[in-house]
């Protein structure tokens, strides 16, 4: 074993989400629908708003998958149909299990919105193993001090699930994902273990190679990071145990067949989600 090649190198395109604001998606692609167990990636900025400009995503449903929302700089607040409500800050994780389904809204904090200020951030879409799909709704919330870290020569590694080193994520999955921030210095490097298995991908978001997916080959047992910029180098790092499963799709929907779909708009449509009580 060792280290992995490089599959696929591939350029984060713009668009617009929710109420209208940009971001940056490797996947899905027209030609990358996903990358098994990995549904969708998208980057939130980085972006300086003006007073008045934030813009979230208001009331919208999900079943059938997992949202993750890592924050790097600036905040969002979410409630749901659930009852649940909460902020994630700079450095925080949400990772929400929709399961059978939740309305959730996701908008940038308040004070982002009177005064403005930087915004940027993760949202990850993880796949639930099909028996899981239909599991009740919960969720995992942990704040920057609560994600340990790994510090290596020129490397911090911010562990939110899966195992680095003897270091474990808090996240609970439903199946086998790892999912690291990486920050390294100009010149240095770090080793990244990744069953050989799994899906492997680092998204560069800060430094040289700034919005790109690299996906690795499944020939090695590690991926080995390197910046070689002048600058410091972000990198998201996930990998997954692929399922192996069928994948019906329809925006927030996904599930395994078209039979199930269609039952999602329907219960959608007739208020079986609930609402969010305001
Ligand atoms: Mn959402």
């Amino acid at each position: 074993m060792g280290e992995r090649t490089v599959m696929a190198t591939i350029e984060a395109h713009r668009q617009l989400e929710g109420a209208g604001f940009e971001v940056r998606r490797p996947f899905p692609t027209p030609r990358l629908a996903q990358l098994d167990p990995f549904l969708l990636l998208d980057e939130m900025g980085p972006v300086d708003l003006e007073p008045g400009a934030a813009r979230g995503a208001p009331d919208h449903p999900h079943r059938g998958f997992e949202t993750v929302t890592y924050m790097i700089d600036g905040a969002t607040e979410h409630e749901d149909s659930a009852g649940h409500a909460g902020r994630i800050g700079p450095g925080g994780v949400q990772w929400m299990t929709a399961g059978a389904g939740v309305i959730h809204s996701e908008m940038p904090a308040r004070e982002l919105v009177t005064d403005g200020g930087r915004m940027h951030g993760f949202q990850l879409w993880v796949n639930l193993p099909r028996r899981d799909k239909m599991t009740s709704p919960h969720y995992q919330e942990f704040r920057a001090d609560q994600i340990p870290t790994v510090t290596r020569e020129g490397a911090v590694v911010r562990v939110i699930a899966g195992t680095f080193g003897a270091v474990t994520g808090p996240v609970v999955t439903h199946s086998p994902v790892s999912d690291f921030h990486v920050s390294l210095e100009p010149g240095a490097e770090v080793t990244v273990p990744i069953p050989s298995a799994h899906t492997a991908l680092v998204y560069t978001f800060g430094g040289d190679g700034d919005g790109t997916l690299r996906v690795y080959a499944a020939d090695g047992d590690q991926v080995r990071i390197v910046n070689s910029g002048d600058d410091p180098g972000e990198y998201l790092v996930l990998a997954g145990e692929p399922l192996h499963e069928p994948i019906a799709r329809y925006g927030p929907f996904v599930m395994s067949t078209s039979e199930e779909i269609e039952q999602a708009i329907d219960d959608y449509r007739t208020g079986q989600f609930g609402l969010i009580a305001r």
